[in-house]
């Protein structure tokens, strides 16, 4: 349908910074240069902003300044807690893993990385909604395991496992427990504190934060939790990641949590209106498709649809001014169908024939509309019967 304008919805791969996070930034790339690090007037401008910064997200967290240390993102996040807490205890007898299969591949492929090195490392099975069952857990969990690793809320499908009991199954066994924050962060309220985990993650373009920029949780007290650093030098960080602290993106990454926090409840009505608008819109179009994973408590924005007999690359050729995602994005360029679907028991088909769209707080119920009308274009071009016979 020519005339549609272009839909964004793909808030799960990443988001705008909002303006007026840019706005707060833009002083500390010039005015507040300084190193944070340095003793003289210009560090110190800079080290009371990043330490402000840390306080405030510390508290929309519900943990303590000391216990977050910044990183470039998730990813570094996730790579410092396995390989760090791995080499921290090393010695300590406990050589077995358990990731959970619908995990990303920021914590997938470290796994893979340990389990070469000569760690043990077993993919906790999901439900056929991609839920982490705790009786699973239970049952898979033995004297040697030194850590469990469950996300919050999955990145495809939108799932929030139940990580509070999780936790403390596997704290029963003194096991640390790694959880990816990162969906979650922004999306629901998360307070890592009521959750109980030992190492989690944030990462600020998630949230409508600057991209480059999140904290690796690092549990101080019940039990602490002792990493060795993957990164080396100036000391920064308490030693557990040297190199100069990007100023402008800490200060954004705190002020985008603070203003996502504010409308986090308004913001849950809103998007799961619209998404089921969206999900409406899609089974008048197709009544085949299946909405993966309905039913599990799910993200505010997410909706993962399955398109029986069609292949979402396909579709996605065919709407080229809507942004949708046929897997996450950091492994879409690689053709092979979705590992947290193929978890989850579908067939490689039936994962290849899937879409996941992701709401956010710029989407409007007329961003709904025109994804409709790219779709149903879509639809037309890949069923010239189905479509004469509507
Ligand atoms: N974990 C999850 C669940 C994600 O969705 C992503 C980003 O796609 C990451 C980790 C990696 O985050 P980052 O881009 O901050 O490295």
């Amino acid at each position: 349908m020519p005339g549609l304008p272009s839909v964004y919805l793909d808030y799960n791969a990443t988001t705008p910074t909002l303006p007026e996070v840019v706005e707060v930034m833009m002083p500390y790339f010039h005015r507040y240069f300084g190193n944070a690090a340095s003793g003289h007037l210009w560090g110190k401008e800079a080290a009371e902003a990043l330490e402000k910064a840390r306080t405030r997200l510390a508290e929309l967290l519900e943990v303590t300044p000391q216990e977050l240390i910044f990183t470039s993102g998730a990813t570094e996040g996730l790579n410092l807690a396995l390989f760090g807490l791995t080499a921290a205890y090393q010695s300590s007898g406990r050589h077995h893993l358990l990731i959970a299969a619908t995990e990303h591949k920021a914590v997938l492929e470290p796994a893979q990385i340990l389990q070469k090195r000569g760690w043990t490392v077993e993919l906790l099975p999901v439900t056929a909604r991609g839920e982490i069952l705790p009786e699973t857990l239970a049952h898979a969990l033995r004297p040697d395991t030194l850590a469990v690793a469950v996300m919050l809320a999955n990145n495809e499908t939108g799932v929030i496992q139940p990580v509070a009991e999780l936790a403390q199954l596997a704290h029963e066994k003194g096991a640390f427990f790694i959880c990816d924050t990162t969906q979650a962060i922004g999306k629901i309220p998360v307070s890592l504190a009521q959750l109980g985990v030992d190492l989690a993650v944030v990462s600020a373009h998630k949230f409508y934060g600057p991209k480059g920029i999140g904290a690796l949780y690092v549990r101080r007290r019940n039990p602490r939790t002792t990493l060795q650093p993957l990164i080396y030098g100036g000391g920064h960080e308490r030693g557990l990641r040297s190199g100069t602290l990007p100023v402008p993106l800490i200060v954004g990454m705190a002020t985008a949590l603070e203003k996502v926090t504010q409308r986090l409840s308004e913001e849950k009505a809103r998007l799961e209106a619209l998404r089921y608008k969206l999900w409406e819109g899609i089974r008048h179009l197709f009544p085949a498709a299946r909405w993966n994973s309905q039913g599990a408590p799910l993200l505010p924005n997410t909706l993962s649809v399955t398109f029986p007999g069609l292949k979402a690359s396909d579709l996605l050729a065919r709407m080229p001014l809507v942004a949708a995602a046929t897997g996450s994005a950091c492994t879409s360029a690689r053709p092979e169908p979705s590992h947290v679907l193929l978890a989850m028991g579908f067939s490689p088909e039936e994962a290849k024939a899937t879409l996941r769209f992701s709401l956010g707080l710029p989407t409007t119920a007329a961003d709904i509309e025109a994804a409709l009308g790219h779709l149903a274009q879509a639809l037309r071009e890949l069923q010239p019967k189905h479509a004469e016979s509507k």
